[in-house]
């Protein structure tokens, strides 16, 4: 076996982040009496894309993306809102979500009689816990590790440092990654020395310099990939 040790991203990867997030915000705008939810939703995408664009280039802080990025949202329409507690309900129900991605439970249903798995993800712990608890992908792991816990995030090495130190038995050689982002997950596993396998169900280009190790169109396809 080429393997015995695969790491999983978890959103856009095995749960449905993307739908998680559309229904939160949806309940969240209805909650504060928004008449165009879906307007606010469209707007609310651009601008926690552009804060995270500053977090990323170091010109603020993640708390400040979170905590600010809702009375920003507002302040558009002229309104002025609580953000931190407007954040705390949107996470609230952020948290409901854990649409699983087809084919995720039966994937890891065959793969984990044989393989060691674990989940590397970017996020909050106590959301990511309860996602995966309540998708029911949690049985199928060892251990789950998030950002918040390590102090660090995919792609940098420290993230995935402090995964290997706690996974039992660890050889980089014979270890996986699977995921979804070509800048968070195949980036952190070719600057830790690690093979990848980038789970792209949209058929996107990856540009020269992002080269996974493998790519798949669909999750079942992994298994290929492993026999
Ligand atoms: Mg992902």
């Amino acid at each position: 076996m080429k393997y015995d040790t695969l790491l999983f991203d978890v959103d856009d990867t095995l749960l449905d982040f993307k739908k998680a997030e559309d229904d939160a915000l949806v309940k969240l705008f209805e909650s504060e009496g928004v008449s165009d939810a879906t307007l606010l939703t469209v707007q609310y995408k651009k601008l926690n894309q552009s804060l995270w664009k500053a977090f990323e280039r170091g010109e603020i802080s993640r708390d400040e993306v979170i905590q600010t990025r809702f009375a920003k949202l507002f302040e558009l329409h002229g309104q002025t809102v609580n953000g931190v507690l407007l954040e705390n309900t949107y996470r609230g129900f952020l948290e409901e979500g854990h649409e699983k991605i087809g084919g995720a439970a039966e994937l890891l249903t065959q793969l984990a009689p044989h393989y060691a798995l674990f989940v590397v993800t970017n996020g909050v712990s106590k959301t990511q816990y309860r996602r995966m608890r309540d998708s029911g992908l949690d049985i199928f792991f060892q251990k789950i590790f998030v950002s918040e816990d390590t102090g660090y995030q995919k792609p940098q090495t420290e993230f995935f440092d402090y995964c290997f130190a706690r996974i039992p038995h660890f050889d980089k050689k014979k270890t996986l990654l699977i995921g979804d982002s070509l800048s968070s997950d195949i980036r952190g596993a070719s600057l830790s020395g690690l093979d990848s396998c980038w789970f792209n169900p949209d058929h996107l280009t990856a540009p020269q310099d992002e080269k996974p190790t493998y790519e798949i169109h669909a999750l079942s396809k992994l298994l290929n990939i492993l026999s």
